[in-house]
């Protein structure tokens, strides 16, 4: 027998149905019960399409993420979360967004970081040494007990204890691997209680043995879970997104009655842990991709899985290699895609039919399963051959480039002066990142241009509108350097994709990046090219608008293509270069339009980084070569920005410095700009906007944190190098929160300059 289950299913629903119950609950058009409605009646439905599996995932369902619904089991949610008189999930919601509904005292949000190298987010537990751990396990039991009056086959859940210290972050000296004594209980408690619930497994994740472990991480997943093993409730331990490595004879002797092991990104080392694992360990094999969306090619993988059965026989577990999380849920809701291409794909119902349909082969003979399986070999051959995926004249043009494609002409103490003469610009500029809120009405008027219910003339007025509205805005406020707003694009790797050859859009490919927030990666599918120019028209009309000067907005190559679904039949780096040269060709564009400075987004550059360090520089070397690819065919008194989403970058910070932009934005206001530290050793040259508005939360941000933020960066970089900016784009925010946090951030920015004169002045009297 071979026994299949399923990590974790996408949470928000086939048409997002949970995302805009959460929208409107916390906007506080729905009650609390509402909601609970629609996360009960989706689960069922997730649970439903999962039902031909052995075992359905219990507790990956969350209201916002899996990380913080840990903070909850185990009674970590921060102090300044929590009020009197709080409804459920009140504090929940503050350590997520600052502010739960109709917040009479919102606090500031827990840090929000990328978990592993996935486009997800989660948030970051904080540790203190006084930390106390309690077990609330009430809305997993209550799951739990859902699934059960359904008659489910149910395997609950949890982020493992190490894992979960890993992830968190100390707030004060205290070192978090002390807390372990603490946590354990709590999860051993929460073991027994699972037992009590007549529960025979229980999927406990730890990922973090997928990373650099040092002797102390190493020697913890013993100690926890010596101190967790029993009888009574199995644990299936469940590393994923990577290779084990010199953490695999660790894993393989943890005391735990099963292991799930990524295939996908691990083959070799299936039979590495087989070998040294327990004669009765069970063996889960994660060999369907759960972050991409192509068919799995169903004989190869008979091929590796059948002798893996002949050796282990019901020891044989097999699954998705992750969490499907990370898949769009279901590819039947696809109508209007290209029937060739979407005969290529697989998202998460169908990956759990191709699990069922491994299983079968296995245990009753490939001949059992010979429609599929030849079914499956047509699809795979048809792509394997496809003239729509190979172009001759893109492969030559990636032939031909050269390291003078990769430099700008000068140094950037000789740009910066061309660019000062050119721009003109105050001290401490203003910014904003690149878009402002997308109300109903920018909706609306896409959604008819793509539908034909509005002409492209009339959608053309409908977006120089908005245009103009920003622009007038930016005018009012006083900001120095301009954005059109972006309101043409649905999303900022989407929109570059649309418009390129060798790119396939879903209309329902939605994954969570963090919270209620879903994106809907595109998927590149062949060779890359430009038929026309892509953002030209926009940032023209908007320039024609003002004096000053007008960014041109571009998603850089490594975003685009970290944000995709990914080709698998060529390496990344090669389609990375395919992007750069698209994007090249738009800056030269942009350029010949009248644009006189160009942002190039790399929000993903660093998520994209291999999960161990000695994988990096490889990574790194491709990942700045195709930045500097996409921006070094422009004169010196073009001034390119990036923009990139974190900055914890001490570890990489020689690469960001090998971009050589001329200006970065960062994002770094809810640490305090703790995260500068790294510019204490570090002497980084150019410009740098240190995020100074925290737009993940709806809280507005006065002039005094403001000054107070950029007083500490000027602690740290060279006021004349500084720009002030928010965190990130807008688009998620509403005009009437945006508005009195840029006229703050304004303020912010002439209250700088007047100190710095006041300070010269003193200087020279
Ligand atoms: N220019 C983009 C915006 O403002 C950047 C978004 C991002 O960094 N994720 O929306
Ligand atoms: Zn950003």
């Amino acid at each position: 027998m071979v026994t299949t289950h399923n990590l974790g299913f996408p949470r928000m629903g086939k048409k997002r149905e949970l995302k805009f119950a959460l929208e409107k609950y916390w906007g506080g058009d729905i009650s609390f019960d509402n909601l609970t409605d629609t996360a009960d009646e989706l689960r069922c439905e997730h649970w439903d399409f999962q039902k031909n599996i052995d075992y359905v995932p219990v507790g990956d369902s969350s209201f916002y993420d899996h990380i913080l619904d840990t903070s909850i089991l185990v009674g970590n949610l921060p102090h300044r979360t929590q009020q009197k008189n709080d409804k459920p999930f009140d504090a929940y919601f503050r350590a997520a967004r600052g502010r739960t509904v109709h917040d009479a005292s919102p606090t500031f949000a827990s840090e929000m970081t990328k978990w592993f190298d996935t486009n997800y987010h989660y948030i970051v537990p904080e540790f203190y040494e006084s930390n106390a751990f309690t077990l609330n396990s009430k809305h997993l039991i209550a799951q739990i007990k859902q699934a059960q009056s359904l008659n489910l086959n149910i395997k609950p859940v949890i982020v493992g204890p190490v894992t979960y210290l890993f992830l968190g972050k100390e707030k004060d000296s205290s070192n978090k691997l002390d807390l372990l004594i603490k946590i354990l209980p709590v999860y051993k408690q929460l073991i027994a209680e699972l037992a009590s619930h007549n529960i025979e497994w229980v999927q406990i994740d730890e990922p973090a043995l997928v990373m650099d472990l040092n002797n102390d991480w190493k020697k913890v997943f013993h100690t926890a879970y010596t101190y967790l093993a029993q009888d009574d409730v199995k644990i299936l331990l469940a590393t994923y997104f990577g290779t084990l490595r010199d953490n695999l004879e660790l894993c393989a002797k943890l005391p735990v009655q099963g292991i799930h092991i990524d295939a996908v990104n691990a083959p070799d080392e299936v039979s590495k842990l087989i070998d040294l694992c327990n004669a009765d360990t069970i063996i889960s094999v994660g060999v369907v991709n759960g972050r991409n969306i192509w068919k799995n090619n169903l004989n190869k993988t008979l091929d590796f899985l059948e002798p893996i059965y002949k050796k282990i026989q019901n020891r044989l577990w097999i699954a998705p290699s992750c969490s499907l999380l990370h898949s769009p849920v279901d590819l039947t809701a696809e109508t209007q895609m290209d029937s060739q291409i979407k005969s290529w794909l697989s998202f998460a119902v169908q990956k759990l039919d191709e699990i069922v349909i491994l299983k079968n082969a296995l245990v009753y003979g490939r001949n059992s399963v010979l429609t599929e399986l030849s079914d499956n070999k047509t699809v795979i051959d048809n792509r394997l051959h496809s003239q729509r995926v190979h172009n001759d004249s893109v492969q030559s043009a990636v032939k031909r480039i050269s390291q003078a494609d990769i430099r700008r002409h000068s140094v950037f103490d000789v740009r910066i002066e061309k660019q000062l003469n050119l721009l003109k610009l105050p001290l401490y500029p203003t910014t904003t990142i690149g878009s402002f809120p997308q109300t109903a009405e920018i909706r609306k008027a896409r959604k008819d241009f793509k539908e034909n219910i509005i002409t492209h003339s009339h959608y053309q007025e409908l977006m120089q509108k908005e245009i103009k509205h920003c622009i007038d805005i930016q005018e009012n406020l006083d900001i120095d350097v301009f954005v059109h707003g972006e309101a043409e694009r649905n999303d900022m790797v989407e929109y570059f994709g649309e418009q390129l050859n060798g790119y396939i859009f879903s209309q329902y490919g939605w994954v969570q990046s963090y919270g209620s927030r879903m994106v809907k990666p595109p998927i590149i599918f062949g060779d890359i090219s430009r038929p026309h120019a892509m953002t030209v028209e926009w940032a023209k009309y908007a320039q024609s608008l003002t004096k000053k000067p007008v960014k041109g907005m571009l998603t850089g190559p490594v975003t685009m293509l970290n944000w995709s679904f990914v080709r698998d039949d060529q390496p990344r780096n090669e389609t990375c270069e395919q992007l750069a040269l698209v994007i090249r060709a738009e800056v030269t564009d942009l350029v010949n339009a009248g644009i006189k400075i160009i942002q190039i987004d790399e929000p993903a550059l660093r998520e994209g980084l291999p999960l161990r360090q000695s994988d990096w520089a490889e990574y790194l070397d491709w990942a700045v070569m195709a930045f500097r690819l996409s921006t070094s065919n422009v004169n010196d008194n073009i001034q390119i920005h990036t923009h990139m989403c974190y900055s914890e970058f001490n570890d990489i910070i020689q690469s960001i410095a090998d971009l050589d932009a001329d200006v970065i934005t960062i994002e770094t206001s809810r640490s305090d700009m703790e995260l500068l530290d790294v510019f204490d050793d570090f002497k980084y040259a150019n410009d740098i906007g240190p995020g100074v508005y925290d737009i993940h939360s709806p809280n507005i941000p006065n002039t005094e944190s403001m000054v107070k933020l950029m007083q500490l960066a000027s602690e740290k970089i060279d006021a004349r190098r500084l720009w002030v900016n928010p965190d990130c784009g807008l688009k998620t925010r509403k005009w009437d929160e945006v508005l009195p946090a840029l006229e703050n951030m304004v303020k912010t920015a002439k209250i700088l300059r007047i100190q710095h004169d006041y300070n010269d002045l003193q200087k020279t009297a």
